[in-house]
């Protein structure tokens, strides 16, 4: 880490280096200094307050490959301000990232405040807005990067109908992760849960998953989706978008678990016309229960429903 020190014939990796020091050496002294000369093998900088004689330079060093300080007049004349021409918005964005990243709601003026409490700098109120609006380019192009390294060929899929007034209105989502359609195909069982949910209070529409077994046999998560409204189009599209992920074909050797929603097996029976479509046990029991409360029906309907 630079610590914004400097001495005549110091050395540093990199032209980078070099400036990242200067800048460190800003934010300690609070002196107005600027880069004067920015070329490929040669860097200064200077005091830019008036006759003020501060000044730096460094240029590669070629027989060590390394960037040296040639001249270094480090006396100031001038008095630090705290108005440093050089801490310009990207540098601000630099000092702030974590701040924000911890707290996202940090405002513009806070960084600005921020600013003369830590370094005892004065930064305007645009400098400290565009910074702030450079930091969450950055932190969205990190969360963009990340996802399509690990999700390259997830599947998410949005429609939505116009309505009569023209405007757009949600009607169906899917999601698959890449992880795990790929790893359902190579590890897990050829078993399929599918049940469907519905959503309560203002959103309505219904939620729809899809799990599978992995070889513990334990529950995989396979992927998921939330329609508008229970009925046939939306489970078979559901249904459709699944075959395609997990290369079902026509639902040969695969088995299928699910509830009683009649749309799903609806969509089952016309997009997976081979698989062999079971309803699940617990959900037949459930609505037994509902007709028969005896005691007795329990161990009795495991019995039948196990008997291979
Ligand atoms: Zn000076």
């Amino acid at each position: 880490m630079p610590d914004g020190v400097f001495s005549l014939r110091q050395l540093f990796n990199t032209g980078e280096e070099f400036k990242v020091n200067a800048i460190r050496y800003i934010l300690k002294t609070r002196r107005n200094v600027v880069f004067d000369r920015w070329e490929k093998t040669k860097l200064g900088a200077k005091c830019n307050e008036n006759d003020c004689g501060w000044r730096i330079y460094c240029s590669v060093e070629n027989p060590i490959g390394k960037w040296m300080v040639k001249t270094y007049d480090d006396e100031h004349q001038c008095h630090p301000v705290g108005r440093c021409k050089q801490i310009k918005s990207p540098v601000i964005a630099d000092l702030f990232l974590e701040d924000i990243r911890r707290d996202p709601e940090m405002s513009a003026p806070k960084i600005k405040d921020e600013m003369k409490r830590r370094y005892n700098i004065i930064i305007s109120p645009p400098q400290s807005q565009v910074a702030r609006r450079m930091i969450f380019d950055k932190l969205q192009a990190e969360t963009n990067e990340q996802f399509e390294r690990t999700n390259k060929n997830t599947t998410v899929q949005i429609n939505t109908i116009r309505r009569e007034d023209g405007e757009e209105m949600f009607s169906q989502i899917y999601i698959c992760f890449d992880r795990l359609k790929r790893s359902w195909k190579q590890n897990c069982r050829p078993i399929i849960g599918l049940d469907g949910t519905f959503l309560k209070h203002s959103v309505q529409g219904m939620i729809l998953t899809v799990i599978g077994r992995d070889p513990n046999n334990q529950i995989y998560p396979i992927a998921w989706a939330v329609v508008s409204a229970e009925n046939n189009d939306n489970c078979e599209w559901f249904v459709h978008m699944l075959k395609l992920d997990l290369d079902l074909g026509e639902g040969e050797n695969i088995l299928i678990i699910s509830d009683m929603h009649r749309s799903l097996i609806h969509g089952v029976s016309k997009e997976l016309p081979m698989a062999e479509h079971r309803t699940c046990a617990r959900h037949i029991y459930a609505n037994l229960k509902k007709l028969h409360k005896s005691d007795t029906l329990k161990p009795l309907f495991w019995r039948v429903a196990c008997e291979k």
